[in-house]
């Protein structure tokens, strides 16, 4: 169920209701503007990770800005954006369940749809699914470039597939899906650069390959913020999936090098207790508001403050070569990782000059079937 409201447009930011997802809407279009800015000299489109922002309000500014589409993980995700108007979305995942395949073909009544296979098992239930919805469904084999989670060995194996797929009546070969995933948060250039090298070489040989057997290979998806620009020089990629380029997070903020894109996303705490003599000021955002999986939240702004000892709904600030706050003030929060802090929240409070402008729903908020 969706949370009141926690602000209306014209309020100012310190009265927003806390914790509260604040977007910098001067930062967050900056952002957008500078990855189209980025992508517009090169043969590659974007194709954002909407897993990041869960908004097809978002998606839609950034696809009025260029891009081609969108990726999601999930279907529910899919059923959002299509229902929000998105209307070329990809599920950039495996998909095996028949009862979401049954879902997915039917959106593609609405969208385009296409999603991701990395095992011939899964051809016939995909193909049934099509089938039964009397429509065609676009498969993306994914290899594995090398972060050992999904995707099918790049070469031989993977172009077998992708011929089973194109062979099948219902399907159509849709590319390869060929993502990193823990290239992005490697710390140096140098290892950045090693794992997408070694990426390239991998896309490299199953693209020459497909065209060997004659097989069209239409899109090669890939590459999030912390790499793209080295999947872009080597020409390989036709689609970047960057999604947290939007928002930026206190992790990415952490790699060498780090992406060339502002902080707009923030959660607003406030300080709610602040015991007398014991060093330490307590805000109203926890573990349920702020997840610290890549690390704690940065206080923004306020050089000393420190956020730490998280409980549920609790954060305790404590304060070096500066003052504590006080109790009521509000604290402008960096998140460790942006993609699961806005799955925390139902609204996105756009702020600008200090003021409220907006008020966003986190659609697909808690999509996770
Ligand atoms: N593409 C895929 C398949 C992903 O799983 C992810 C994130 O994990 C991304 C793109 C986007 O990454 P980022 O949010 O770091 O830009
Ligand atoms: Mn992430």
């Amino acid at each position: 169920m969706l949370q009141r409201l926690p602000a209306e447009p014209g309020m100012r930011e310190e009265e927003v209701d806390t914790p509260a997802l604040i977007l910098d809407l001067d930062a967050f279009e900056a952002n957008l503007d500078a990855m189209a800015a980025r992508l517009a000299p090169t043969g590659a489109k974007l194709r954002a990770h909407a897993k990041t922002h869960k908004s097809p309000v978002i998606a839609r500014l950034q696809m009025a800005r260029g891009a081609v589409g969108q990726c999601v993980q999930k279907v529910a995700e899919a059923e959002i954006l299509a229902w929000g108007g998105v209307d070329d979305i990809l599920v950039s995942n495996e998909v095996v369940s028949p009862r979401k395949l049954a879902r997915l073909a039917a959106l593609s009544g609405i969208a385009r749809v296409a999603l991701c296979a990395d095992d011939p098992a899964m051809i016939p239930v995909i193909e049934e699914a099509a089938e039964a919805a009397g429509r065609r469904l676009s498969v993306l084999v994914e290899i594995d470039v090398g972060p050992g989670r999904c995707g099918i060995a790049p070469g031989p194996e993977a172009v077998a597939l992708a011929g089973r797929i194109a062979a099948s009546p219902h399907l159509r070969f849709g590319g390869l899906q060929a993502y990193h995933g823990k290239a992005q948060h490697l710390r140096t250039p140098e290892e950045r650069a090693a794992a997408i090298r070694h990426a390239a070489d991998g896309t490299r040989h199953t693209l020459e390959q497909l065209r060997q057997q004659g097989l069209d290979c239409p899109i090669v998806g890939g590459a999030g913020t912390g790499s793209f620009p080295l999947e872009l020089e080597s020409g390989l990629w036709t689609e970047i999936q960057a999604g947290s380029y939007a928002f930026m997070d206190a992790d990415y903020a952490r790699n060498g090098t780090p992406p060339p894109f502002r902080q707009s996303l923030f959660v607003l705490a406030q300080v709610m207790s602040a015991p007398r003599g014991s060093g330490r000021a307590v805000v109203d955002a926890g573990h349920k508001a702020l997840p610290t999986d890549s690390g704690m939240p940065l206080v923004h702004g306020r050089p000393g403050l420190i956020y730490g000892r998280p409980s549920d709904e609790h954060g305790t600030i404590t304060a070096e070569g500066a003052a504590l706050p006080a109790i009521g003030e509000k604290l402008r929060l960096v998140p460790g990782h942006c993609d699961p802090t806005v799955d925390r929240f139902d609204w996105y409070v756009g702020v600008r000059d200090g003021r409220v402008e907006c008020v966003w729903p986190v659609a697909a908020r808690g999509a996770m079937a």
